[in-house]
């Protein structure tokens, strides 16, 4: 059986076929961790040679404790780590539907753990002075050559079990945020921790609260499904990149 190095975490609301796309389910599992439990995550089968585990992810209330998440994908040998989410559009330019490569984020969350050094479970060794990228500019590349002119943006990661206010959305720009996401954050952090390569797409599903709110034409099914279907050749290229600058 082929072993996957790649996690695809996601958060965005795909019809229950449509996964297919990426072989059959070959193990499944639910994870046990010190922050409780992970999954069910599948590993999905390409080929003779090629796997990558899925997991399903969304930011309700019950969401998994984010180090539980990260934690039990490295056990199971993950090493890079995609998290598709939908997003709000700060910036006005960004219209429904429109997918973005994350190219760095503003960390607005308040009740969960960015870090796995409260608990002495892991022993990692933080290196306070990096300051590389916290996504990974590899991966970034790699999915912008399979959906040319993705622009870049920077997100503010939230995880209030609300909508923002359109003063929350106002200072979010004024902050230099394009997009509002529930689900990037604080895990980018917490990979950051585990020395994983990761990366952040988000499909832009609605408006900020400061803009006209209008009525959708479909648009974020069809550009989902365009995602989905550059996901296959986006494992096999992640399978076989060189070492990145993440060091992985
Ligand atoms: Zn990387």
């Amino acid at each position: 059986m082929p072993t996957a190095s790649l996690l695809i975490l996601i958060a965005v609301l795909l019809p229950p076929s449509a996964l297919g796309i990426l072989g059959e389910v070959v193990d499944e599992r639910i994870y046990l961790t010190p922050y409780g439990e992970a999954g069910p995550l599948a590993l999905r089968k390409l080929s003779d040679s090629l796997a990558v585990w899925v997991q399903p992810y969304t930011g309700l209330p019950t969401r998994t404790d984010p180090r539980a998440t990260i934690f039990a994908a490295r056990q199971l040998g993950v090493q890079r780590i995609l998290n598709w989410d939908m997003g709000i559009a700060i910036n006005p330019v960004l219209q429904r539907g429109q997918p973005v490569i994350v190219d760095d984020y503003i960390g607005w969350t308040s009740h969960q753990p960015d870090t796995f050094f409260s608990d002495a479970h892991t022993g990692l060794d933080i290196n306070l002075g990096s300051v590389r990228s916290p996504f990974c500019p590899e991966l970034g590349s790699a999915i912008q050559q399979l959906l040319p002119g993705l622009p870049e943006a920077t997100v503010v990661g939230v995880d209030f079990l609300r909508r923002e206010t359109r003063a929350e959305a106002r200072m979010f720009r004024h902050w230099g945020a394009d997009v509002l996401s529930y689900n990037l954050v604080p895990e980018v952090a917490l990979a950051q921790e585990m020395k994983m390569c990761y990366t952040g797409l988000v499909t832009i599903s609605g408006y900020a609260a400061d803009r006209t709110q209008s009525e959708s034409m479909g648009e974020v099914r069809a550009s989902l499904s365009t995602t989905v279907q550059m996901l296959p050749t986006f494992v096999e290229m992640v399978t076989h990149m060189r070492r990145c600058e993440c060091g992985v």
